[in-house]
């Protein structure tokens, strides 16, 4: 209630926003408000949303800052800045670590509030960095993560404080689930990561499973299978060598392009989509017939043909052909 009185006082709504300028906004009122707003305004909105939510976290990391200075936590009966920022101000234990701790470096280099302020950088990468940066190094570290990602952040925290080895780990976590943890060269390193960008993994689960199954297939004694006669029936199932046609051809991204022409190219969460569907008479045995689609693009387009019915409540998804279900492993092909 109290952000949305703040935007409305600081006149974030347009002018010809009458609802919101005249009276204070009501959270049942602003989701009916919201949405009436086109798509256009709907993403303007959330772009100035996002960079005032930036602009606030560098604020109060400054105030943050100043409290610590004074310690005045302590006369407000709270244990540590930590304690206080998890009781007073409600922020969980994460989000309340990444905070003082760009608290504390902005009381030694103040800069990090402009940087947080303008998105150049986020507080995790902060987080992450921090332990390491020295008055040599600082300027130098703080440019070289900016608009990176954790993972990026990462790679660059290794530099500044590289670790000895560790040894194998192997650890059963549940009746499914394995652990596994080593150490590798930079050069497998590599081509770990290229085999995961081949396949588009998004887990090294994916990369591995792939790995050890071509070796197997490989190395394994062959079993004969009986072939199906192809094309006397029609089948649901997309054939593999299909799958692996609409894949390269494809690249490993969803093939959406939006209204405005820009691709989605997403990685992550694929599946193989029949374009004319398969319940409307589409062949699954013909490589025009099938493209890839992120699972949100291909919900949008079930939707599209079947309607809001048969597709279900959104998020709830549907059972699409999803890769790491039915083609990451050879057996079920
Ligand atoms: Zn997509």
């Amino acid at each position: 209630m109290e952000l949305f009185r703040g935007v409305d006082r600081i006149r974030y709504m347009d002018d010809n926003d009458k609802l919101l300028s005249t009276r204070v906004v009501q959270v049942h009122d602003l989701t009916a408000w919201v949405s009436e707003l086109t798509d256009g305004q709907l993403r303007d909105r959330l772009r100035r949303l996002a960079a005032l939510g930036r602009q606030t976290t560098a604020a109060l990391v400054a105030h943050l800052c100043e409290l610590d200075n004074r310690r005045l936590y302590a006369e407000f009966g709270f244990e540590s800045l930590f304690s206080y920022c998890v009781r007073e101000l409600g922020f969980s234990d994460a989000a309340a670590y990444r905070r003082i701790s760009a608290a504390r470096l902005a009381a030694a280099l103040p800069g990090v509030i402009q940087l947080l302020a303008d998105g150049r950088i986020h507080l995790e990468a902060l987080t992450l960095v921090r332990p390491h940066l020295t008055a040599e190094n600082s300027a130098r570290v703080l440019a070289s993560i900016e608009h990176k990602s954790r993972k990026e952040v990462e790679k660059i925290v290794a530099e500044l404080a590289p670790k000895a080895d560790r040894p194998d780990r192997v650890r059963s976590l549940s009746p499914e689930r394995t652990s596994f943890s080593f150490t590798v060269s930079a050069a497998v390193a590599a081509r770990i990561e290229e085999a995961m960008d081949l396949i588009k993994a998004t887990r090294l689960e994916e990369v591995i499973e792939a790995a050890v199954d071509a070796l197997l297939n490989a190395k394994r004694p062959k079993v004969r299978t009986r072939a199906m006669p192809r094309g006397v029936t029609r089948r649901r199932r997309i054939p593999r060598r299909v799958r692996s046609i609409v894949w390269f051809r494809d690249g490993g991204r969803c093939t959406f392009v939006g209204k405005d022409g820009e691709g989605c190219q997403a990685a992550r969460y694929l599946e193989f989509d029949h374009i004319r569907p398969w319940a409307l008479g589409g062949r699954s045995d013909d490589p025009e017939n099938i493209r890839l689609l992120c699972r949100t693009h291909n919900q949008l387009a079930a939707r599209k043909i079947f309607g809001e019915a048969a597709v279900g409540p959104r998020n709830a998804g549907v059972g699409g052909q999803t890769l790491v279900d039915k083609s990451s492993s050879p057996d079920r092909a």
